[in-house]
């Protein structure tokens, strides 16, 4: 990134608007190294670079019409439901939900694993591994959605931005190691969470080539088209400094560093799961992503226990009842924290909560 700001400040190696979809040595890395070293097919031309996972899973739904059902799970990471509102596609809202909203409840009493729509909807949202519970979907739960997704002409947008946690070798890591995937999928990653690029900017989404979108009057588009209209139309792309950041990424080198971060967050993870055990809690997640999803103690609602671990403890959690009302009576820790402050607040846990 400093070689990338001296070339900027030359005349001879200034870099003016670049490419809408990123610069081709980036795409190419990403190629490389996220997709065909895990024997995926994904060309260059299919990967778009931003400067966000956020805004591409909040943008994507702007190539669907305003009538358009959309089904999400229940947890869920609340930029898919909020923009779905701002477009106007949500109905109206009673009882904590809206009604042409599907939700798919994931709790301890499923796994965290959704259950298919029972009613037809155009696009479904699937965030594996998942924030906030922690979960992630086998090749075979995956392979059922793609399955589904393909037979009623649905369109699943997978957000993978915490593939990296990823520990157990036989889950997948993108939604195209499953089979059709590609005639039905869009996949988002970034790399503010494998990287430390929350403050920096950059991500990526995949829009496959044979992926068609189809109109009221049956007409078919191309999901790679329309996208690549959709940001050329309102985005001008990642500074080039922070694309050769992401680069950097795919070094030996920042391979090497961030590998290191990932699983010093793991190892949080573990340190925290111990620590809730022992104060007899139950708790899911930690294993593949930097999540702990907890169950809050019978009659104990999210909010009081968010105020139980603030003002008991001065730990500072995330009440599960903000993410949908399946997260009442859950709460979310994080592991992105030094080893140090992770067992420190580990220690009062276990102390504090018996
Ligand atoms: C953090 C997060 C993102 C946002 O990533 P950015 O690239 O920083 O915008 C996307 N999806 C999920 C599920 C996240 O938790």
């Amino acid at each position: 990134m400093k070689k990338a700001c001296d070339e900027m400040a030359h005349k001879d190696t200034f870099r003016g608007y670049g490419p809408y979809e990123g610069y081709e040595f980036l795409r190419n890395a990403i190629v490389a190294h996220d997709y065909q070293a895990r024997g995926v097919n994904i060309a260059a031309d299919e990967i778009f670079v931003s400067d966000g996972a956020k805004s591409d899973v909040a943008h994507f739904q702007e190539l669907f019409s305003a009538d358009a059902r959309v089904a999400l799970q229940d947890p869920v990471y609340p930029v898919y439901l909020d923009t779905n509102v701002m477009a106007g596609r949500s109905g109206a809202f009673a009882n904590g939900q809206f009604a042409h909203v599907i939700y798919l409840p994931c709790t301890a009493e499923n796994n965290f694993a959704p259950a298919l729509p029972k009613e037809h909807a155009d696009i479904v949202y699937l965030c594996s591994p998942n924030n906030p519970t922690g979960s992630v979907l086998t090749r075979a739960q995956l392979q059922t959605w793609v399955d589904w997704a393909l037979e009623h002409k649905a369109i699943i947008l997978f957000d993978s931005a915490y593939e990296a946690f990823i520990t157990q070798p036989d889950l997948p890591h993108s939604i195209y190691e499953i089979a059709g995937a590609e005639k039905c999928a869009v996949e988002f990653r970034s790399f503010s969470k494998t990287a430390g690029f929350t403050g920096t900017r950059c991500a990526y989404c995949v829009v496959p080539k044979a992926l068609k979108l189809t109109d009221g009057a049956g007409n078919t588009y191309s999901a790679n088209d329309l996208w690549m209209r959709h940001q050329s139309t309102k985005f001008n792309g990642v500074s080039y400094p922070v694309q050769r950041g992401a680069e950097a990424f795919f070094s030996a080198e920042g391979q090497a560093q961030t590998r290191k971060a990932i699983d010093g967050y793991l190892a949080n993870a573990k340190v925290i799961l111990r620590a809730l055990d022992q104060a007899g809690l139950m708790a899911y997640g930690g294993q593949n992503a930097p999540y702990i999803w907890l169950k809050t103690p019978q009659g104990v609602t999210s909010w009081d226990f968010f105020d139980k671990m603030l003002n008991g403890l001065q730990i500072v959690g995330t009440p599960g009842s903000g993410f949908g009302l399946s997260g009442e009576g859950y709460f979310r820790l994080t592991a992105f924290n030094s080893p140090e402050q992770t067992q420190k607040a580990a220690a009062r846990i276990a102390a504090g909560l018996k």
